[in-house]
């Protein structure tokens, strides 16, 4: 590992302005402490970030969330009204992962953790696009049964990893972010970037940015919620596919839903046509099934990962049908 700076920031303010001069923010260091050690990342200076007041979980008065950026995921997950009300995201939380990282790793690290494709994960690779700019890409000919069905370009094939995302996805929050410009709050479906000629960027998080927060809305179909996650071992391991999905029934009939799809893009991935097909018809399978069709419609399998299509297809219905099945309980 390299040498670097290591400061402490007091305030957000003394935050924003050690990374607008360069400094690398560090929260839990669960991902950048792994990258810095196999060199992939070399930042020259880190700025602790775990002092700020930015770990605490506000029900708001329109009814909706407030999570600190610094809040542990151990916290969210287990934090009662996120368990009670949205109860996708707590499950999301606990799928990855493990007790002692979850309890060190935050909420604003999770959105910028880093792929976990192996050519970018291991530097002995001279071919990738997101870590060395122009190099080419390892996965498109090599190892990708883990990587893109939708939305890669011939630079990036590369998945997010993170479950946290896909059910902030489907619940539609918005990240809070403050740097040197001033405060904004970005739409999460907005927030990551598919990787098309530059997939050396993640996001839209701009330099010196700091996550400050996460805000969840109200929501129709939050509490009646499912998060599947499929993977090789069932712990310890980054989803091969995972469901967020939300419902909710009025009458019998669905009158609102919403569906996301991990490890398959870039970005969680979901597709408005699908959850439409949806609104207004009874929860039965051959409807959940018709509208895991029109969301995986679009699918471009790789030479490794074209069983993912099936598997999410399947989760997809799954998904639904859990979710459907908490309005019992
Ligand atoms: C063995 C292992 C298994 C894992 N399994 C899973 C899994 O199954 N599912 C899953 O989703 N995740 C998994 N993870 C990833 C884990 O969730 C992340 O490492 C963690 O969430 C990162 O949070 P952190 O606070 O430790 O971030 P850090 O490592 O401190 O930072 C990560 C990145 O985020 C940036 N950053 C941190 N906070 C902010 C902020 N507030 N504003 C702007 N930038 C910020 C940092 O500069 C850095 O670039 C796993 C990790 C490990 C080590
Ligand atoms: S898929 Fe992306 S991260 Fe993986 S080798 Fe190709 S360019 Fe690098």
């Amino acid at each position: 590992m390299k040498t670097f700076d290591f400061a402490h920031a007091d305030t957000i303010d003394d935050a924003v302005r050690r990374g607008a001069g360069g400094g690398r923010y560090y929260a839990g260091g669960t991902n950048l402490l792994d990258l810095m050690k196999l060199g992939v990342e070399t930042p020259l200076t880190l700025v602790d970030i775990g002092r700020l007041d930015l770990k605490s979980i506000t029900v708001t008065t329109a009814g909706g969330v407030l999570i600190g950026a610094g809040a542990s995921n151990s916290a969210v997950a287990n934090h009662r009204h996120i368990r009670r009300e949205y109860p996708m995201l707590a499950q999301a939380i606990l799928s990855g992962a493990t007790t002692q990282i979850r309890n060190m790793a935050t909420v604003g690290g999770n959105l910028m953790q880093r792929t976990r494709c192996p050519y970018f994960m291991d530097t002995s690779f001279t071919q990738c696009n997101k870590r060395i700019a122009g190099s080419g890409c390892a996965a498109r000919s090599g190892f990708n049964r883990e990587h893109a069905l939708f939305g890669a370009s011939t630079a990036c094939v590369a998945v997010h990893p993170s479950d946290m995302a896909v059910a902030l996805a489907a619940l539609d929050a918005r990240v809070h972010v403050q740097g040197p410009d001033g405060r904004r709050a970005i739409a999460i479906t907005d927030f990551f970037v598919l990787p098309g000629d530059h997939p050396d960027r993640d996001n839209v998080v701009r330099a010196g940015e700091l996550i400050t927060g996460v805000e969840l809305p109200p929501s129709p179909y939050a509490t009646h919620s499912w998060y599947l996650k499929v993977r090789d071992r069932h712990s310890y391991a980054f989803a091969l596919v995972s469901v967020a999905a939300g419902i909710h029934l009025v009458d019998g009939k669905i009158a609102a839903a919403a569906v996301a799809l991990g490890g398959v893009a870039a970005r969680p991935w979901r597709v408005a046509t699908a959850e439409r097909q949806l609104i207004g018809a009874s929860p039965t399978e051959g409807v959940f099934g018709a509208a895991a069709d029109e969301l995986i419609a679009g699918a471009e399998p790789l030479a490794q990962n074209g069983f993912k299509i099936r598997l999410a297809r399947n989760g997809v219905v799954r998904a639904l049908r859990q979710a459907t099945d908490t309005l019992d309980r």
